[in-house]
């Protein structure tokens, strides 16, 4: 694959930027890769493995001269980081992020962006639990979507780079507008980590109760559920904070079905159980076959748990 973009900055150096630098690197995508990121000690680790070509003291230095900038800090840091880099940036540049709500992002970071400098905000929908210069690696976004959601009067020529820098990193690209975008997160993302972050909490308490049963025993749906639980704290706070409304509406629907099934329950009402269980069983048949996710049991672990 050819240089889509001469120089791209990478402001933040976790999971995502540095998944972002190795994918470029496999693809021969960027022509230098130069990153920063907040803390002196980031700094120092992104350097020590080489996660870039080029690490810089402040995000100011990074963006000088770059064709791409982007933003890949927690959600609630973007404002900030879209004020410092402001005067550097060239003209002509694009401007993307990572983030995992895109309104807020766009309320938080268009205002800063001067004329002639592109900003297209986008969401790769792919991760783990890690973060940090370390966690990175380039097949985080093989077959991963990417949503791209460019604001009004965005030039065609500028999108359409950007989509191809997210192919030659292995995405599937989708363009989407951005209230729909934290509407459809919401449901497939923001609200279950919720619940997941809900149910761990919920045994942490009782495992005060069995004495550490809990862990001890932990089978498959409790496991999935830590896993996703151990998501970084920061990213998580913010995505809450800034994609209220729409997770808030989501919530609600969650909580009537579930006192629709606590009732099923109740009253031994079987044939509502079964049949909600089949639907779902269903949806997740839906996943498999869109290639978003792997049909071996217990998700290829081999463990013997249920
Ligand atoms: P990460 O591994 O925790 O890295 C975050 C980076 O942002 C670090 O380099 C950190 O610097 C920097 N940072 C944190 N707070 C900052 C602040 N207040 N000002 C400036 N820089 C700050 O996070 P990540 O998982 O790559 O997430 C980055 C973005 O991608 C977030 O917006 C998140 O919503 C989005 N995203 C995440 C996932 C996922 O599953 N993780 C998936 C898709 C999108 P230090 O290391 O120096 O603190």
């Amino acid at each position: 694959m050819s240089v889509i973009y001469q120089r791209v900055a990478l402001i933040g150096l976790g999971l995502i930027a540095g998944s972002m630098a190795h994918a470029m690197r496999r693809g021969g995508l960027a022509g230098e890769i130069v990153g920063t990121a907040r803390s002196a000690e980031t700094r120092k680790v992104a350097a020590g493995i080489n996660l870039v070509d080029r690490v810089t003291e402040t995000a100011a230095e990074a963006v000088k001269d770059a064709d791409l900038i982007v933003l890949a800090v927690p959600v609630g840091a973007m404002g900030g980081v879209a004020t410092e880099i402001a005067p550097h940036l060239k003209p002509g540049a694009t401007v993307t992020d990572v983030g995992s709500v895109k309104r807020a992002v766009i309320d938080a970071v268009q205002p800063h962006i001067p004329g002639g400098v592109h900003f297209i905000p986008g969401h790769p929908l792919a991760g783990t639990e890690h973060s940090g210069p370390t966690s990175g690696f380039a097949e985080l976004f093989d077959n991963r979507w990417c949503l791209i959601v460019p604001v009004e009067g965005t030039e065609k020529a500028a999108t359409d780079r950007l989509v191809d820098l997210w192919k030659g990193m292995g995405s599937n690209v989708d363009v989407m507008d951005a209230d729909h975008h934290d509407l459809v997160l919401a449901v497939t993302s923001h609200t279950p980590h919720l619940i997941a972050y809900t149910m761990v909490g919920v045994a942490d308490d009782l495992r005060r109760v069995t004495d550490s049963e809990v862990i001890k025993y932990s089978a498959a749906g409790f496991r999935d559920f830590t896993r996703i639980a151990a998501s970084d704290p920061t990213m998580w706070r913010d995505v809450f904070l800034t994609n209220k409304e729409a997770t808030l509406e989501i919530l609600g629907r969650f909580t009537e079905e579930l006192f629709a099934l606590q009732r099923a329950i109740r009253t031994g009402n079987g044939e509502l159980l079964h049949d909600y269980f089949t639907h779902t069983r269903a949806i997740r048949r839906g996943i498999i076959e869109a290639g978003q996710d792997t049909d071996a049991p217990d998700f290829g672990r081999g463990g013997q748990h249920t």
